[in-house]
């Protein structure tokens, strides 16, 4: 039995069974044995690959869109260029090697990174070793300026509740005990005053999800673009207004079960960007399949670039992430794009309506 199982154990035998949402902040962020705590799981060789790991086009082409933002909104002299859960730092990385031809920008850029992974700090360290850059666990830390924000399969990680339906009531989706192993139960049910405005979109049986850390961050990055200006890209897989039970859970590039090796395996859930949206002020855009986004910021252009001086197998291999980044049957459709801006400013480029 792994020390996290023993942990797990221990706090349902002294607390009872456990919301989804204590298990999978146990599992992820435990300081000794949590899964992004301890390693650096992305990648060929770890349990999952992300966009900015496929193809340096993805931060190549969020930098300039950022950078066009920065620019229609008066290229302030001063601003912040932030990352929510950075992993290995490739994305910022190509993001400012591409606006090194934005005259300005990264000299007027303050580089935040927001992590809280011990582990993948380090490797963001080693990744922008060129750059002057900062790192804080909280959005609430960056300094009082214009922000421009991004966060890639950052809210997936974010740790959710699921409840199922039951009448009028709902019935949490908890973790106890059975036989000594870890198993999902479900709670008695109770009326719950956050999930009514879903009782008109569900039938007995339906599970719905909350991820209540998301709010805060939400709320944090919506002012700050509001009050100071800037904008913000969140890219994830998900959809407006989610339905159903989502929580996957990854182990060497394979689905695996949630609840088999705690600590060991990736959780994520899906993203419900309606949610997201609703705990904002300022204005968001359409949310907007990540295909068409790429596609609206160029992306075959700079592919055909990059093709021209390439061949044999990373040229096989550039048409392939080419392909994964923007085809309806690979991430295309299933990641979404949304933008945030100020409600005096236009959408960012490549989320216009
Ligand atoms: N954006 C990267 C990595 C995605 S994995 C990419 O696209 O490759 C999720 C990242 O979010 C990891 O860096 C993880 O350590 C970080 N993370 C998860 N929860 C966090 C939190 N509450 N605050 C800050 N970072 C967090």
């Amino acid at each position: 039995m792994s020390d996290l199982t023993a942990i797990l154990k221990d706090l349902i035998a002294a607390h009872g069974p456990l919301p989804l949402s204590t298990y999978m902040a146990e599992c992820l962020f435990h300081p000794a044995h949590g899964y992004y705590a301890t390693r650096d799981p992305l990648g060929a060789s770890g349990d999952f690959i992300t966009a900015p790991e496929i193809s340096q086009m993805f931060g190549e082409l969020i930098g300039l869109s950022l950078a066009q933002t920065w620019l229609d909104q008066g290229a302030p002299d001063y601003f912040v260029l932030a990352e929510l859960g950075p992993g290995r730092g490739t994305l910022m990385a190509d993001a400012l090697r591409a606006t090194r031809a934005v005259p300005g920008f990264i000299d007027a850029a303050e580089i935040w990174l927001i992590e809280t992974s011990p582990a993948l700090t380090e490797v963001q360290r080693t990744t922008l070793r060129d750059h002057t850059a900062r790192w804080t666990t909280t959005v609430t830390d960056l300094p009082n300026a214009p922000v421009l924000m991004i966060a890639n399969e950052f809210f997936d990680a974010l740790p959710i509740r699921q409840f199922q339906r039951t009448g009028p009531g709902w019935s949490e989706r908890v973790i106890g005990l059975e036989n000594d192993r870890l198993a999902f139960g479900l709670s008695p049910p109770s009326q719950i005053p956050a999930l009514d405005s879903r009782l008109g979109d569900t039938r007995d049986g339906d599970v719905v999800e909350i991820c209540q850390s998301a709010a805060p961050i939400m709320a944090e990055i919506g002012t700050r673009i509001e009050t100071h200006g800037g904008g913000a890209l969140i890219i994830d897989y998900g959809d407006w207004h989610s339905l159903g039970d989502t929580l996957q859970a990854l182990r060497g590039h394979a689905k695996a079960n949630p609840l088999d090796t705690p600590g060991a395996c990736d959780l994520t859930a899906h993203v419900d960007f309606e949610a997201l949206a609703n705990n904002t002020p300022c204005a968001h855009s359409r949310l907007t399949p990540q295909g068409v986004f790429l596609e609206r910021l160029g992306i075959t252009t700079r592919a055909q670039a990059l093709a021209a001086t390439l061949t044999g197998t990373p040229l096989d291999r550039h048409v392939a992430a080419h392909r994964r980044l923007t085809h309806r049957q690979e991430m295309g459709t299933l990641f979404k794009v949304l933008g945030l801006y100020p409600n005096r400013s236009s959408p960012p480029p490549g989320l216009e309506p």
